[in-house]
């Protein structure tokens, strides 16, 4: 029997924040939940990429949702390593993880993250569903979205919590907060998958730097390398065809000597061969907000837009998931209105999400114009650095309640 006190939670976006906290709710009689996910079932934003999530996610995830958890590591590889060297192949770092971390992180291809995230959700998300707008009336929070493929625009009335997990560009931040101009950190960064082929060099999470240029890269499941490069723009942050020529990307990368270390020559060679494959993005944070009004709350990249230097946007997102499905079900145990849920949310989430977003600008150091890899490499060794990264992959600082 369906009841009538059923609470209307709709969350926006089924991206990583989004689906994860649909898992955590979508069991509950009390609870009539609404997932709205622009793409259709079989599109997958940013399929073409990987990315490297840290072992706080896992832990986590762990934590609160230990199902999701193994299914993710099972079909993932473990992020043990952390090295960053020069693309003339001289070592600067080469840091074991658990020297930091209580548990590995892990590698995984973006579609196969975003399959594994939707597969438990066929009933509640309805795909191809644009949120289109949204407010609050004398009658309570409302949404409309638009069917893609029917073209038919749908209104939802009498909303308890409206979550918005729409991402950086997020409608609902927009609305109830502010449109927020990015903050540009003046550094292009591109993205790029391909197939490994039978000499790769590449394993775990690696960093090879020429000047403030650099190279990342990794393996992800399926015999793939996920490879993100990046260079430092003008202050007009625009990033000329010129750029993003193949030459040009060689010759940024190759050291005095003229000779890349194999794995830089490896990196140099795939992105020449795949260069019209290319992601072309710039580095950008913002402010933190997850409180937008009363049963309005904002997760994930519409909370804390944050650079990627240290693989934690989607990290984020999983920690905030967490703490909303546990905060939801203590609000409905106890009888609290969900209303009350972002101010909740917000006083255990804030200082964590601006911590790691203020840590990831920081680490960014490296690669921003005039920047030296090589001394701000050696302080990444030392106990400010360290004790920051032990804070960041240990302190989960979210008890469940
Ligand atoms: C170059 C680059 C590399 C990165 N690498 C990493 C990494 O290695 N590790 C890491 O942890 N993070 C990384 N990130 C960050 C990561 O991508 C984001 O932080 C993360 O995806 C945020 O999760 P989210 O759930 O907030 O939003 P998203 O995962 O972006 O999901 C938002 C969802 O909302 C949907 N949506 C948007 N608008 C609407 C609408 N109007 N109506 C309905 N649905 C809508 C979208 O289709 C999408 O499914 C990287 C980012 C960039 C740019």
């Amino acid at each position: 029997m369906i009841d009538s006190n059923r609470k209307r939670i709709v969350v926006a976006g089924a991206g990583i924040a989004g689906s994860l906290i649909a898992s955590g709710l979508a069991e509950r009689a009390d609870i009539e939940l609404i997932c709205l996910e622009r793409v259709g079932a079989t599109e997958h934003m940013d399929a073409g990429t990987g990315l490297n999530i840290g072992p706080n996610a896992i832990k986590a995830l762990r934590d609160a949702m230990p199902e999701r958890a193994e299914a993710i590591v099972a079909n993932s590889l473990p992020w043990e390593n952390w090295s960053i060297s020069l693309t003339n192949g001289r070592v600067l770092m080469d840091l074991p993880l658990h020297s930091v971390a209580g548990n590995p992180g892990i590698r995984i291809r973006w579609a196969e993250l975003y399959a594994l995230l939707r597969k438990p959700l066929a009933a509640v998300i309805r795909y191809s569903a644009e949120l289109l707008s949204c407010g609050r009336t004398a009658d309570g929070l409302f949404a409309v979205y638009r069917d893609r493929e029917t073209g038919a625009e749908v209104r939802i009335d009498k909303i308890d919590l409206l979550i918005a997990g729409d991402g950086r560009y997020s409608k609902i931040r927009e609305h109830f907060v502010s449109r927020e101009e990015p903050n540009l950190l003046g550094v292009c960064l591109y993205r790029l998958l391909f197939p490994a082929g039978t000499q790769c060099p590449i394993d775990d999470y690696g960093q090879w730097f020429n000047g403030p240029n650099r190279l990342l890269a990794f393996r992800v499941p399926g015999d793939f390398v996920y490879c993100a490069g990046s260079f430092p723009i003008g202050d007009d942050g625009i990033v000329t065809d010129e750029m993003k020529m193949p030459a040009a990307l060689r010759r940024i990368y190759t050291p005095q000597s003229g000779s890349l270390c194999a794995e830089a020559a490896y990196l140099v060679d795939a992105i020449e061969r795949n260069a019209d494959r290319i992601h072309w993005a710039r580095l950008q944070d913002g402010t933190t907000r997850y409180d937008a009004g009363a049963g309005v709350l904002l997760v994930g990249d519409s909370a804390h837009p944050m650079v990627p230097t240290l693989g934690q946007g989607a990290t984020q997102a999983v920690e905030d998931a967490c703490v909303v499905v546990d905060e939801v079900k203590r609000a409905l145990r106890m009888g609290r209105p969900l209303t009350d849920i972002p101010a909740g949310v917000a006083a255990r989430r804030t200082e964590r999400a601006e911590f790691v977003v203020s840590f990831s600008r920081d680490a960014t150091d490296t690669m921003l114009a005039g920047g030296d890899p090589v001394a701000g490499t050696l302080k990444k060794l030392e106990p400010a650095f360290t004790a920051r990264l032990e804070k960041l992959y240990r302190d989960v600082s979210v008890p469940l309640s």
